[in-house]
């Protein structure tokens, strides 16, 4: 495992510790259909819901927004699992710092 690949794997694992707080609510995916829909609010920054069945999500400054988000990417086969953690985890490594 290279320093990068460490790097990534703690970023990738902040940014899961830091769901399982913010965890807030399940929906039925707009997607696929399943109660698969985890929705979460970020820090009081944000929502944003993932599907665990099919990968699809969307963010927004309200849960409605979050759905909606998710609702209009239909199709686009987005996967939240493509990308291990968000742009903005590295802002807030360094707000709590
Ligand atoms: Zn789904």
């Amino acid at each position: 495992m290279t320093a990068n690949d460490e790097i990534k794997k703690m970023l990738a694992d902040a940014w899961k510790a830091e769901k399982e707080r913010s965890f807030i609510d399940i929906a039925d995916c707009p997607q696929c259909g399943w109660s698969e829909l985890h929705t979460y609010y970020i820090t009081g920054r944000y929502h944003l819901c993932e599907c665990q069945d099919c990968g699809i999500f969307g963010k927004g400054a309200t849960y409605d927004e979050a759905i909606k988000a998710a609702s209009d990417a239909i199709g686009e086969g987005l996967d939240w699992r493509e990308q291990p953690y968000p742009f903005h985890l590295k802002r807030l490594r360094d707000m709590d710092d």
